[in-house]
């Protein structure tokens, strides 16, 4: 089975105002599926329903064929956002505080992923000490790609990315999407995204519409 699947999803946050009207599709095991369509399409309301905040009205939504618990979905779906909160303290503090557990080789692992060797002992904020004290702050594409590397520390089958480069410059954009890119290889990804250099790296590119999927091009059978 695909790790995702929706099939023919409804959803409305007002009775009588749709705003999904029919959704299906599949997101193939390590797959890397961009989402686009204008503001307001329901792009978020889709991620939002596969992270089962909310329920379809309507149809269902599978993962690796069938329908998991909530803590299934918050264990094995991981989410960054178009901003990411960060703590104080280090790079490195940034992630062992999400996943205590996690070995020196797999935080090495993933620092390597996404392209944050170098900085694991930045200070992310950079409030607490006079800049250049701990080598500097972090850049906004260096914490959206810390946002991938503290998701990553989970071991999500599927990752769910919401706008995560519409708050960066061109270069950091592209720095992003080579991460995307070595990480498409170990789980799946589902990129809501509207800039060209993180859609185009995509394998399908899904458009919505006002609730609908408006062109079925290289939608994955
Ligand atoms: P997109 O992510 O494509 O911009 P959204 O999924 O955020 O679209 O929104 C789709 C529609 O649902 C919009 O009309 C939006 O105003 C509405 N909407 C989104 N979230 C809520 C909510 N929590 N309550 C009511 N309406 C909402
Ligand atoms: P980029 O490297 O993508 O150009 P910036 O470093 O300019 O991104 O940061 C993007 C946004 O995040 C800006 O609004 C900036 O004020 C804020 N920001 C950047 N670094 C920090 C930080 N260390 N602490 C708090 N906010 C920051």
């Amino acid at each position: 089975a695909p790790v995702l699947e929706l099939r023919d999803v409804w959803f409305s946050y007002h009775p009588d105002r749709p705003v999904l009207r029919g959704v299906s599709f599949t997101v193939p095991r390590r797959g890397h599926v961009a989402l686009v369509g204008p503001s307001g399409a329901g792009k978020s309301t889709i991620l939002a329903l596969i992270e089962r905040f909310y329920e379809p009205d309507r149809g269902t939504i599978l993962f690796n064929g069938y329908q998991p618990s909530i803590a299934e979905c918050r264990q094995r779906i991981g989410l960054v956002e178009q901003t990411t909160p960060i703590l104080h303290g280090t790079l490195r503090d940034n992630l062992t505080y999400a996943a205590p557990d996690a070995t020196d080789e797999q935080i090495r692992d993933v620092l390597e992923k996404t392209n944050l060797t170098e900085f694991v002992s930045r200070l992310p904020a950079g409030l607490e000490t006079p800049a250049g004290e701990h080598g500097g702050m972090l850049s906004g594409g260096q914490r959206q790609r810390l946002a991938i590397a503290r998701a990553l520390l989970a071991r999500p089958e599927l990752l769910l990315l919401d706008e995560p480069t519409s708050q960066l410059d061109a270069a950091n954009e592209a720095a992003f999407a080579q991460t995307l890119d070595q990480v498409a290889g170990e789980c799946a990804l589902l990129v809501i995204a509207h800039r060209p250099a993180t859609v185009r790296r995509a394998q399908t590119v899904i458009a919505l519409e006002q609730g609908r999927i408006s062109t079925d091009a290289g939608l994955v059978p």
